[in-house]
């Protein structure tokens, strides 16, 4: 295989039509204090900051009492 210079390098780039790979959720910012926020914490494994634990809570706390809700109390 031919060595490539930097600027045919790029040209091969530019010609292959090669794009940078999109960052997906990753890159975008935080939604701090919503759950959505809380799972991006989570994809990002770091800790998750207080707005966005709350919100979590909040989130499961709905879900929960949604479920109850509709069981008619299942206990
Ligand atoms: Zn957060």
């Amino acid at each position: 295989m031919p060595e490539l210079t930097d600027a045919q390098l790029e040209k091969l780039i530019k010609d292959i039509g090669l794009k940078r790979p999109r960052g997906g959720s990753e890159r975008k910012p935080i939604a701090h204090g919503t759950y959505r926020g809380a799972r991006q914490h989570y994809y990002r494994k770091e800790p998750l900051c207080a707005p966005c634990r709350q919100a979590e809570r909040d989130y499961q706390n709905e879900r929960y009492a949604a479920r109850t809700r509709q069981s008619g109390g299942a206990r």
